[in-house]
């Protein structure tokens, strides 16, 4: 595998320097290596063949066998087009070439019997093929088994290449190479999996014989990509774990004292006393803590990264507290402050907008450690912040922050302070294990008691005069209605004006009530003001957008009427959601969407009417709608680049990648053993350009 990561593709029989530039600049291409895991993106049976007459729907691609009758030229200049009439027997369709048209006038036959190879579209009731695969039907005959279709850019097609130019590159490869491929995953493993071996599954993935064949190829790299991806992630954390120390907080004192037995309002669910517990262990350990504390919306986990921080500052020590962006900054500052307040601790907020004049006296304040927490956004972590002794940091929903971020902030001690992320939403384990996978994990579990869970509703368009009596209903009884509007950055002017239009609509319908309304582009002061206005009931209803989505707490507000509910993430909705139900009332959240959505859509959010669960709703958004962020945050922070495995998908490969990685380094930590001596080296060479971890903390 060396040698071909060493060779350029231009050295392969029938690439070239020109070829292997475009390789290069479209796919990424490079090396041999490079294009024998340039992987298919799907695969067509060569032994079934489709008749036109049966084409219907979204047509994969597929091959069928037939003849031309005639070829036109039609168009002029650079609309200029080839169309051949193809009949199968069954019926006609027309194949279509914009380009390299004289090549396939001199090329193609009328009578002969070819193959054609692509995705039909239908317009108009007619079916046809753009820039096919064409074969003669004899040269065909001769494969058997599934046939790979590689993903190509529009600039490849344009300049002739096809699946089948990238299927003839990796062919001469693998038959010229692949059999020299060496296993780097030690044999003892891969006989106990009854893995395929590298060689065979780099053949097989290509040109698979068999639908079994491709699986189990499938297999093998999926479990290969994710196998590393879990040895880097837990030899990293644990060679942290043995190197770099951590504060010991052995007190708990004045501050956590009298915070809980003076201000807290309410007694401590079960799950946030074991969780409290589990953070101090570990901040007691000797070792620095790195640790997620995950839990649904609403499960009291701000309260416990404050408890914890008053841990730190009874050991003499400042605590920080970083969230992703102004408006969650601010919100915490506020809730902090009130709640701190009797006890007599400086709590200042940092954002980019905190003006000089303050900032100054932020940087004094810290440096002589007469400011206990600081909170803010990405503006905490900048150089220019230096603490007197910085014990404890929190970070708010870490999936917009990467590791590199989080690595920062532990060098903003001599010693790494201890660090707690929490996360907004619940985050399915499986990716948690591999995105967060260096982190303990601690879990809330359980709601503070008296809240009934959320009645969740789908409505129509057509049944709003329905949704306004019951919201009247609410409304009557003294209790507070949110009605939230999307607003999508791409298009902002249209939201916005749906947003208005909205608002004007529930003015002229609740005359009786009082409206506030609020988005994200109003001024600071101006939000503020109409935020008030709901929060002491001075407003009957907020009309938003999804700006309210976290942090905002009023328990009278009983109903959360979400409009275009469709244009909504999963996880996003049960944020939203999360909004109301935090009082003694009923409380209810109603789907909005248009009469006429796609199946799919309706099955998307009766997954929000049928579960409360913010863990079945993560795990359902994350099958739908894949990794999103967190993926980034992966990739970015880990420098691995997935080429066939899903972490949306291949939970249980996850899993066992997790288990076989922790095998190997129990018993050998450090890869030195020779049966791991591949392994090893191909662990450096993928992992050497990116950040060596070892030496961040
Ligand atoms: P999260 O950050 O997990 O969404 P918060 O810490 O913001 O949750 O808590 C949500 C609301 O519940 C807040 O108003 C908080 O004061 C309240 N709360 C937290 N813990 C409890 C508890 N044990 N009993 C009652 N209310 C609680
Ligand atoms: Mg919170």
């Amino acid at each position: 595998m060396e040698r071909l990561r060493n060779t350029d593709v231009k050295f392969l029989k029938g690439v070239g320097p020109k070829r292997a530039e475009l390789l290069s600049k479209q796919l990424g291409i490079k090396t041999c290596a490079d294009l024998l895991m340039y992987y298919p993106s799907h695969y067509v049976d060569r032994s079934r063949f489709y008749t036109v007459s049966s084409f219907s729907g979204d047509m994969p691609v597929v091959q069928v066998k037939g003849r031309f009758v005639n070829f036109t030229v039609q168009g002029e200049g650079a609309k200029m087009r080839l169309v051949g009439l193809f009949t199968d027997g069954t019926a006609t369709m027309e194949v279509v070439w914009f380009k390299r048209i004289k090549w396939m006038r001199e090329n193609y036959k009328p009578g002969v019997e070819y193959v054609v190879f692509g995705k039909p579209s239908e317009f108009a009731g007619r079916w046809s093929m753009v820039h096919p695969e064409v074969d003669s039907a004899s040269s065909v005959e001769m494969f058997t088994g599934l046939r790979g279709v590689y993903p190509l850019t529009e600039q490849l097609r344009n300049r002739g290449f096809s699946s089948r130019t990238i299927y003839n590159m990796v062919h001469t490869l693998i038959s010229t190479h692949c059999r020299y491929v060496a296993d780097p995953l030690p044999a003892e493993l891969v006989g106990r999996l009854r893995l395929m071996s590298k060689s065979e599954a780099l053949a097989a993935i290509h040109a698979p014989r068999t639908n079994d064949e491709l699986q189990r190829a499938r297999l093998r790299l999926k479990f290969e990509e994710l196998f590393y991806l879990q040895l880097n992630i837990l030899s990293y954390s644990r060679n942290r774990a043995a190197k770099s120390g951590g504060f010991r907080f052995r007190h708990i004192g004045r501050y956590f004292n009298s915070f809980y037995f003076d201000c807290l309002p309410f007694e401590l669910t079960g799950a946030q006393k074991r969780v409290i517990k589990e953070i101090r262990a570990d901040m007691n350990s000797g070792r620095q803590m790195n640790r997620l504390l995950q839990g649904d919306v609403g499960s009291g986990k701000t309260l416990v990264a404050l408890m914890c921080m008053l841990i730190a500052l009874d050991n003499s020590m400042q605590a920080c507290l970083m969230a992703p962006t102004e408006i969650l900054a601010t919100q915490h500052f506020e809730t902090i402050a009130k709640m701190v307040a009797p006890i007599g601790i400086n709590v200042k907020l940092l954002t980019g907008s905190t003006p000089k004049k303050q900032r100054d006296i932020i940087h004094e304040q810290l440096l002589d450690g007469s400011l206990h927490i600081l909170i803010g956004t990405h503006a905490v972590i900048e150089d220019a912040v230096q603490f007197r002794n910085l014990g404890f940091v929190v970070i708010d929903e870490q999936h917009r922050f990467g590791v590199a971020q989080r690595a920062r902030l532990w060098k903003k001690n001599v010693v790494p302070p201890h660090v707690l992320v929490i996360t907004a939403t619940p985050i399915p384990r499986t990716l948690a294990m591999t995105v967060y996978g260096d982190l303990d994990v601690s879990v809330i579990d359980e709601l503070p008691p008296g809240r009934k869970p959320v009645v969740t509703l789908m409505r129509f368009d057509t049944n709003r005069l329905d949704v306004y009596r019951s919201m009247t209903r609410q409304l009557r009884a003294g209790r507070q209605v949110y009605v939230v509007y999307p607003l999508i950055k791409e298009n902002e002017k249209v939201d916005l004006k749906s947003l208005e239009e909205g608002y004007e609509q529930i003015c002229d319908t609740f005359r009786d009530f009082k409206v506030a309304y609020v988005h994200g582009q109003m001024k600071p002061a101006e939000k503020d003001a109409q935020m008030a206005l709901f929060a002491s009931h001075k407003a009957d209803i907020l009309v938003a957008t999804t700006v309210i989505e976290v942090g905002v707490n009023v328990p009278n507000a009983t109903t959360m009427i979400i409009e275009n509910a469709e244009r909504f993430g999963l996880s996003q909705l049960h944020q939203l959601r999360g909004r109301v139900g935090r009082g003694e009332g009923q409380s209810y959240c109603v789907l909005m969407t248009r009469h006429n959505i796609s199946k799919d859509t309706r099955r998307r959010l009766e997954i929000m009417t049928s579960t409360t669960d913010g863990f079945v709703v993560a795990e359902a958004d994350l099958k739908l709608r894949g990794p999103g962020d967190l993926e980034g945050t992966l990739q970015s922070g880990m420098a691995i680049d997935l080429k066939i495995a899903n972490l949306a998908t291949d939970g249980q490969i996850i899993q066992l990648a997790r288990n076989e990685a922790q095998r190997v380094l129990d018993s050998d930590p450090s890869l030195i053993s020779p049966e791991n001596s591949r392994l090893s080296r191909e662990m450096r060479l993928l992992f050497d350009r990116a950040v060596d971890w070892s030496m961040i903390s």
